[in-house]
């Protein structure tokens, strides 16, 4: 028995979709909560050619939320990208995972994607600064991307192919508010519903129906999902989609302090305070190939391999900027 028979004899999908669904290249972005629930579905279904991107590694606090991952990863501070890998692997052995560990940002989101040259993009990104950019290199290149977010009890979730409105068209007009998993909290069935509608209108795509141009909300809480068709928000003065303008893309300037959510700080270090982190006050406690952690009295910090370093445990940025002068003095 073909192991994708049960699919395949869904009248709308068929032989034809499931071999188009194993020759289409998918870049997933982010392999969070969104990104590991898509990557599972994807991998048991049969798409074959994936890649994942994602900077983070495996923490205690994501299991409850997100696939694949266990205790052992976690454990071992293993990034997300190689968890996903090694499951992958194991649940499907046909999937050509290309897992890269990296930051995205404006500097090489464009050179990435030019490379991996994906057929089609699914949005697994938690900040609207990344969608933006998303929106924009996607614009671009030319690429259709699945657009999904998830808060609290609240998702959504909509596929652009340009032809209607893109992000930038809607959120124009729908602003965001600026909620956040960490300050909000998420509760995970919200996530595997719009992971789920993120991976059905992937198969829409593969199958040639075209993308069902639905804006679709979720409140999983409410026990409620509505779709409305928004096409009159093309916006055609639309920076992005009409006047091929990429602010986002085009800005470079990556500050070397960012607020993160609730007391946590991103820093950037110089690549090579990775090889230097013995300088840095506290004690590394633990560490791999990827990160090290460092505990200096209240302040738990996670330094990655390309010098990025998250601080849990500021709480102003007053206290950020002195935290980050005196690592930085330590390492010089
Ligand atoms: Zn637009």
């Amino acid at each position: 028995m073909n192991r994708y028979e049960r699919q395949i004899k869904y009248q709308h999908f068929g032989e034809q979709s499931q071999k188009q669904l194993q020759n289409t290249n998918i870049l997933i972005m982010g392999a969070g909560a969104l990104g590991s629930h898509v990557a599972e579905l994807l991998a048991r279904m049969g798409a074959h050619k994936l890649s994942i991107i994602d900077m983070d590694i495996v923490e205690l606090s994501n299991i409850h939320r997100q696939a694949l991952y266990d205790e052992h990863d976690a454990q071992a501070m293993l990034p997300k990208v190689y968890a996903v890998k090694e499951k992958i692997k194991q649940i499907n052995h046909n999937v050509e995972l290309n897992a890269i560990h990296q930051e995205m940002t404006s500097n090489n989101i464009e050179n990435i994607i030019s490379k991996i040259q994906p057929d089609i993009i699914i949005d697994g990104m938690d900040q609207f600064d990344m969608r933006f950019l998303i929106n924009e290199v996607s614009h671009k290149l030319q690429i259709p991307w699945i657009y999904g977010a998830a808060v609290g009890s609240k998702g959504t979730v909509y596929a652009i192919d340009f032809t209607g409105p893109c992000l930038q068209c809607i959120l124009n007009t729908v602003p965001h508010t600026g909620e956040s998993c960490a300050i909000n909290g998420v509760l995970p069935p919200v996530v595997q519903q719009v992971a789920s509608y993120e991976v059905s209108e992937l198969l829409r795509f593969v199958s040639g129906n075209g993308f069902s141009k639905k804006l679709i909300t979720i409140d999983t809480f409410e026990i409620s999902t509505r779709t409305r068709n928004i096409d009159v928000l093309k916006n055609n003065n639309c920076i992005v989609c009409k006047q091929k303008t990429y602010h986002s893309l085009n800005n470079s300037y990556h500050p070397s302090i960012e607020s993160l959510c609730g007391d946590t700080f991103l820093f950037r270090f110089k690549q090579q305070a990775f090889e230097f982190a013995h300088y840095f006050p506290g004690h590394i406690i633990k560490e791999n190939d990827y990160v090290k952690f460092i505990k200096y009295a209240d302040i738990n910090m996670t330094l990655f391999k390309d010098g990025r370093m998250n601080v849990h445990g500021i709480s102003t940025k007053e206290d950020a900027k002195t935290m980050y002068q005196q690592l930085n003095r330590s390492i010089k």
